[in-house]
């Protein structure tokens, strides 16, 4: 009898049993310092985060890029989760934060708000778009007009960290494609970490190339320095 049950407990399905039995006995972890928390981000870990709109680098083609929050460390580990632990509710979470802490948007009376799409199968994978869990908390604050169905990726691209400038440009060239005139209008373009900047250029060609007369790039964070 007793044998039995240590076999049973050395046996994969008592493994998974007390996996599950773990998840309801130990609390969850915040996703920026790792202390127990429910909700999995802890409130001192989101003050710690300051939201304040910054002029960011410039971009060709972009006419002005606002960085909304500092690349911290803690921000690097939200939004590696989001992204590789594939959390949706953290990147809702942390966008209802991003929300709350803006009085009013970077940019008034645009045209047209939308975030940079990834590639079908990606999103597909898994499950959502961060971006736009980020920012519709903010989108939906201020009543702001946004498309999200005018920008949609075509081409699969690979990582880009390894390529120089110009051979990024051409990696991503036509990797976007919008999908209507934008006759005169302007366009904000929302996206959660500006690195080089060519991912957010290509997509402002696909907008230009449809007449759009102005570009604003808003990124969460920037991996950079600001002036
Ligand atoms: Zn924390």
């Amino acid at each position: 009898m007793f044998d039995n049950f240590k076999r049973l407990l050395q046996g994969q399905a008592s493994q998974v049993m007390i996996g599950a039995l773990l998840d309801l006995v130990l609390p969850e972890s915040c996703s920026a310092c790792y202390r127990p928390q429910k909700g999995s981000l802890c409130e001192d870990c989101l003050s710690e985060i300051p939201v304040e709109p910054r002029k960011g680098p410039p971009i060709p083609l972009v006419d002005e890029t606002f960085v909304l929050a500092p690349y911290t460390e803690g921000l690097q580990r939200i939004l590696r989760d989001i992204k590789f632990r594939e959390m949706s509710l953290l990147a809702d979470r942390f966008g209802d934060y991003l929300a709350n802490q803006l009085s009013e948007p970077p940019v008034i009376n645009a045209d047209l708000w939308t975030v940079v799409p990834l590639y079908k199968t990606r999103e597909r994978y898994r499950g959502f778009n961060q971006v736009t869990n980020l920012f519709q908390p903010l989108i939906n604050k201020f009543g702001l007009p946004q498309d999200q169905s005018i920008l949609s990726r075509v081409k699969a691209t690979p990582r880009l960290f390894q390529w120089n400038r110009s051979e990024r440009v051409q990696l991503m060239e036509s990797a976007f494609e919008t999908n209507r005139s934008l006759n005169n209008s302007h366009v904000v373009l929302l996206d959660d970490i500006l690195t080089s900047g060519t991912t957010v250029q290509t997509c402002a060609k696909s907008f230009r190339d449809q007449g759009a007369s102005r570009v604003t790039v808003i990124t969460l964070t920037y991996k950079g320095e600001l002036a």
